[in-house]
């Protein structure tokens, strides 16, 4: 069916309580992308590098059967960077810094091979550049759109205008409070749905999942690990299983939704474990499988 991803490829330089990495692999895209490859081939990615991207990230993505033809490569600029560093409570977080470098001018060209994807995935990027991809493909199947507080905050219109174009909408708990001004996140979901997407999930952390839809609402835990190094991207690797499973599958029942949530969260649980993508680069599809499991037992129970 063709997965598209469309977001930010970073070089990472982040500290946790538990270590640090610098220059790592990273990006909305990168997490999206690398959580989807083992579900879906090839995944189609659309994003901007410098000249200073090295050839063994190249073939890591390669390897993984990510379509490399829509990464541009700006051999006179930069790759962006970003750093960051989490408080002892991994749930805070303080951005360092923000070098755009090639991001600052990213204009997302689609080649004509990707045009067909019938599952999108947009990255959180600027409203407008979302919109920009959405313009540039055929009608897809599936659109899903990652946002954040910056754009809520800095772009409401264009994002409004965005929104209306995606079908599923991945925000944070605080994203959905901002965006909607509604502090049950229920009720938040289903605003969102009346602004465009037909499913929201709202992401709650360690807390796990929200699944809502006009007719359902589905809560999935967060995998209970007893050692997280790194939550960098565990967003994105989430949205990245979640929308490699539907493209996998070509079904957008309630039911498959649902699985496509726990998808995203074993994904999103392998990604934590490590620094960077790490804990992403060589999953098996038993250890994937076995996790998928785990997550059915972690809430089971009889009637009585
Ligand atoms: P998350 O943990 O889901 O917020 O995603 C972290 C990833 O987002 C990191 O790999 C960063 O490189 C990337 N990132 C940070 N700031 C931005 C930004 N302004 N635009 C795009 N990507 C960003």
């Amino acid at each position: 069916m063709g997965l598209l991803v469309v977001g930010s490829v970073a070089f990472d330089t982040i500290e946790t309580p538990f270590g640090r990495v610098k220059d790592a692999l990273g990006g909305s895209a990168m997490y999206i992308s690398v959580a989807a490859s083992y579900f879906t081939a090839p995944v189609r990615l659309v994003a901007v590098v410098g000249g200073d991207f090295p050839p063994e990230h190249m073939k890591f993505l390669e390897d993984r059967h990510i379509d490399l033809d829509g990464l541009q490569v700006l051999r006179e600029g930069k790759t962006f960077r970003w750093g960051g560093r989490y408080h002892y409570d991994l749930n805070m977080r303080d951005s360092l810094y923000t070098e755009l470098n090639v991001f600052e001018k990213f204009d997302p060209i689609i080649p004509s091979g990707f045009k067909n994807s019938a599952y999108v995935c947009l990255g959180n990027i600027d409203p407008i550049l979302q919109r920009h991809v959405l313009e540039r493909v055929n009608k897809p199947r599936l659109v899903i759109g990652d946002t954040m507080n910056y754009w809520i905050e800095n772009k409401p219109k264009e994002l409004s205008e965005t929104m209306r174009f995606m079908d599923v909408l991945v925000v944070n708990e605080s994203e959905a409070r901002l965006l909607t001004n509604e502090p049950s996140l229920i009720k938040a979901a289903k605003r969102i749905i009346r602004l465009g997407p037909r499913i929201v999930i709202i992401k709650k952390g360690e807390h796990g999942v929200l699944l809502v839809t006009e007719e359902t609402v589905f809560s999935a835990p967060a995998y209970p690990l007893e050692d997280i190094n790194d939550p960098t991207g565990a967003g994105d690797a989430f949205a990245g299983g979640f929308a490699g499973w539907l493209a996998k599958t070509d079904d957008l029942s309630v039911e498959n939704l649902k699985r496509a949530v726990i998808y995203g969260s074993t994904l999103a649980s392998f990604c934590v474990c490590k620094f960077s993508v790490d804990g992403m680069r060589d999953l098996t599809h038993l250890q994937i499988q076995d996790r998928y499991r785990s997550f059915m037992e972690l809430s089971r129970f009889d009637e009585r």
